[in-house]
């Protein structure tokens, strides 16, 4: 048996092995999933834009102008007129001076962060940050310090014992995505850049699954708190809620002229193609014109979120778009996720590494292009599914230390609001190990041992690439 042979055989006796769906036709609500239709609940298409007639459209018209692909690095021949119009509609839609486009978030995120960190540096991030934000960590050779999930107070106290304060030179950076793509959660943007102030540290925040879905005009958790020109670099994707692909990055001129000088996967990546870029134009059209369509996307959020709880399960009523439904281990959310295919709903199972160990899931996104009627129908599979599986709905619901149903229930009871959301706070004056063991992506990022330095090659690289 082969080494790779014996990994695959590994995988799938730990209830791992991962394998491609196909989905034949657009990301619609609805969608034949290996020829057969099921609702889907699991697509970032959010507002349902990757399907709208403008922007299929736009990514037609713009082959026909401009050509299938971009041909070269955006520091080449790549840039084109269409990606310069998407970079000042962005800019202007985030309120930032300037935008950088970039071929995919998971791009962005290893670009910005290896930028602003280097092997001398500090990183701090968050426990749940998406795995382009560890692999950007990594690439950056920085010192990674992982702070707990949300938890402000953590942050800070790691920064103030960080070694930086003493030597007084290293870069730090503070990053965190703005919703948590597998919890839906909110980071606390503005305690962050509180402690980024007082501690002399930049913030790069990942807007993905905010563009969109969340704050004025869907103009993402930035805008909501009311921090924008806050922010030292902000990520968003065109591959969600923009229905398209590829990603940006916005900042100030000066970061951003940084950016087109440093970030690895700018200088040394194909430019987003003509289609991808003028499909996102439309798109971000779209979501300027009839913003309303972010208010569709939160009621039949909250449309879910009701129905799922008259089901039983443990979900809170709120209106944000991603609903998590854990059950636990890696074995259970594949059954689950199984039994809802075979009743007509697509919500993919997520499993480690992608989540912590014992907390696989179901994760649920509610779309723009759905009706109330689909939530109810989604609700009621995926309860069928959990009975036919001997499984409680009321077991099921959002990771430890999100509200659930029951926690409103009871806060109801009690005085009629609901309560804060309480986060469990390890006491700061705790010492912070950095190897303690997490299961997330991150324990790994910080105990894996560093690469070499290769700092003399990249001399060489960028010459060529230039
Ligand atoms: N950041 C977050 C938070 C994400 O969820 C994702 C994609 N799932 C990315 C970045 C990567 O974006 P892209 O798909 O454009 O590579």
């Amino acid at each position: 048996m082969s080494d790779i042979a014996e990994r695959l055989a590994e995988l799938e006796r730990l209830g791992l092995n991962r394998r491609l769906r196909l989905v034949s036709g657009p990301q619609g609500p609805t969608v034949l999933l290996d020829g057969k239709p099921v609702l889907l609940l699991c697509s970032n298409n959010y507002l349902g834009l990757a399907d709208h007639p403008r922007v299929r459209e736009a990514a037609a018209e713009a082959a026909m102008r401009w050509g299938a692909g971009a041909g070269a690095s955006r520091l080449i021949s790549g840039t084109m007129t269409v990606h310069r119009r998407l970079e000042e509609g962005l800019a202007s839609f985030e309120g930032s001076q300037a935008c950088l486009l970039f071929g995919s978030g998971y791009l962005a995120n290893l670009g910005v962060i290896s930028a602003l960190a280097g092997p001398e540096d500090a990183v701090f991030s968050d426990e749940l940050n998406h795995a382009s934000i560890v692999d950007g960590c990594r690439l950056s050779r920085a010192e990674v310090i992982v702070y707990r999930h949300l938890d402000v107070e953590h942050l800070e106290w790691s920064m103030r014992r960080d070694r930086a304060r003493r030597d007084g030179q290293r870069r730090r950076l503070i990053v965190t995505d703005s919703v948590f793509s597998m919890d839906g959660d909110v980071a606390p943007l503005a305690a962050i850049v509180e402690v980024a102030r007082a501690h002399e540290a930049r913030v790069a925040v990942d807007e993905a699954h905010a563009i969109g879905t969340v704050g004025p005009g869907g103009r993402g958790a930035i805008a909501e708190a009311g921090l924008e020109g806050e922010i030292d670099a902000t990520i968003g994707t065109l591959g969600k809620a923009l229905g398209s692909y590829g990603a940006y990055i916005c900042a100030d001129e000066e970061m951003t002229r940084y950016l087109i000088n440093v970030a690895r996967p700018l200088i040394f990546s194909t430019a987003p193609s003509p289609p991808a870029v003028a499909a996102a134009l439309a798109a971000l059209e779209l979501l300027r014109e009839r913003p309303h369509r972010v208010q569709r996307l939160r009621a039949n959020a909250r449309a879910l979120r009701r129905a799922l709880a008259s089901e039983g399960f443990a979900v809170a009523d709120d209106d944000m778009p991603i609903v998590p439904l854990v059950l636990g281990e890696e074995r259970a959310a594949m059954d689950m996720c199984q039994a809802a295919i075979e009743g007509g709903v697509f919500a993919q199972a997520i499993r480690p590494p992608t989540v912590a160990a014992g907390t696989s899931r179901l994760r649920l996104a509610a779309m723009a292009s759905h009706t109330a009627a689909d939530m109810v129908k989604a609700a009621s599979v995926l309860a069928a599914a959990a009975r036919r599986l001997s499984l409680d709905p009321a077991a099921i619901g959002p990771p430890p230390g999100q509200p659930s149903s029951s926690d409103q229930r009871i806060d109801d009871h009690e005085d009629g609001e609901a309560a804060p959301h309480e986060v469990e706070v390890g006491s700061p004056a705790e010492p912070f190990d950095l190897e303690r063991s997490m299961d997330g992506e991150h324990e790994r990022a910080v105990a894996e041992p560093q690469h070499a330095p290769f700092d003399h090659e990249r001399d060489g690289e960028f010459a060529r690439a230039a």
